[in-house]
């Protein structure tokens, strides 16, 4: 069952953060996702969720994410309506809470939402009777981002109990790596957490991570390197003199990497910055795990969708 449904939410079954979620309850998404891959090739699960009307409402930009739900939605059979934010009524000045109305209204039973306001997957578990799925609300969660991450490791490293995982870059506006830090964590995963000081303040004394001040001193015998998209859109430039400079400092290139574990494997979120958090070699070399994440959305997707919506 996946929890954390808010104080005065109508339904229990959200996937609103993996803050809370204990490890079982992570492991068995994650199981459940190596089903649900099985589960897409033989087509067997095609009528697991025909009784339900999948909503998609992005508010921010997207591929991997939209895409990969819309996959996932429709390869357990339920029905999926886009609600193509720009062409939307909310280009007519529609709030969120009338537009997650309508949308129930119209029979949407789970929706997908990515919004740019911290906590709006709250309000809407609040204000209707659909199962949320939080596809990334402003800089705070992106938990399905984290549960795939968290599967992709497993498959790259067996257990992930005491292992170190090196993530560089730009945390302070990643909501990617706030939810990457609650699972990695509750999977027993020692971090290093590396980047610009402006752009790591905040995260030190928590235990369990461990901020580094260089990226040699990040990166030393990691088991695995995790790199994070410099958030453009969310003025992040304002944290260091120049992309320049940072890439100088903290760019990861394949020589980098010599620094890390033979064969450490290579992460990252997408849509990657080539040439400035990582370079095309390596974000397109043998050590990349960066496509090996995309494959992992559909998967992890359906295994959320169908645990929201009862069926799993
Ligand atoms: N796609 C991820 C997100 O939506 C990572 C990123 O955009 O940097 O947060």
């Amino acid at each position: 069952m996946i929890l954390d449904a808010p104080p005065g939410a109508r339904t229990q079954r959200h996937l609103l953060d993996v803050e809370g979620l204990p490890r079982a309850e992570i492991l068995r998404i994650i199981d459940l996702a190596v089903e649900m891959r099985a589960a897409r090739a033989a087509r067997s699960h095609r009528s697991l969720l025909e009784a339900e009307t999948v909503g998609l409402a992005f508010y921010e930009g997207s591929t991997r994410t939209r895409v990969s739900f819309e996959l996932a939605a429709k390869a357990l059979g339920a029905t999926v309506v886009d609600l193509g934010v720009a062409g939307s009524s909310v280009s007519k000045g529609e709030s969120l809470v009338d537009t997650v109305r309508t949308l129930e209204r119209t029979g949407v039973t789970a929706l997908v939402l990515r919004h740019g306001a911290a906590g709006a997957p709250y309000l809407a578990a609040r204000t209707t009777g659909m199962a949320i799925v939080n596809a990334g609300d402003g800089m705070h969660a992106h938990p399905t981002q984290a549960l795939i991450d968290a599967l992709t490791l497993r498959e790259a490293l067996g257990s992930l109990e005491g292992r170190v995982v090196a993530i560089v870059g730009d945390a302070a506006h990643s909501r990617v790596v706030r939810s990457n830090l609650h699972a990695l964590l509750e999977l027993g995963v020692r971090v290093r957490l590396g980047g610009p000081p402006a752009w790591v303040r905040g995260f030190d004394g928590r235990p369990g991570i461990e901020v580094a001040g260089s990226l040699n001193e990040a990166l030393a015998g990691a088991d695995a390197v995790m790199t994070l998209r410099v958030q453009l859109e969310r003025a992040a430039v304002g944290g260091v003199p120049s992309l320049r400079e940072y890439t100088r400092h903290w760019g990861l290139d394949e020589k980098r990497m010599r620094l890390a574990g033979t064969d450490a494997p290579i992460l990252h979120p997408g849509p990657t910055n080539e040439g400035v958090e990582i370079a095309a070699e390596l974000a397109n070399g043998p050590r990349s795990l960066i496509g090996r994440q995309v494959e992992n959305g559909v998967p992890i997707r359906m295994a959320v969708l169908a645990l929201v919506a009862g069926a799993a």
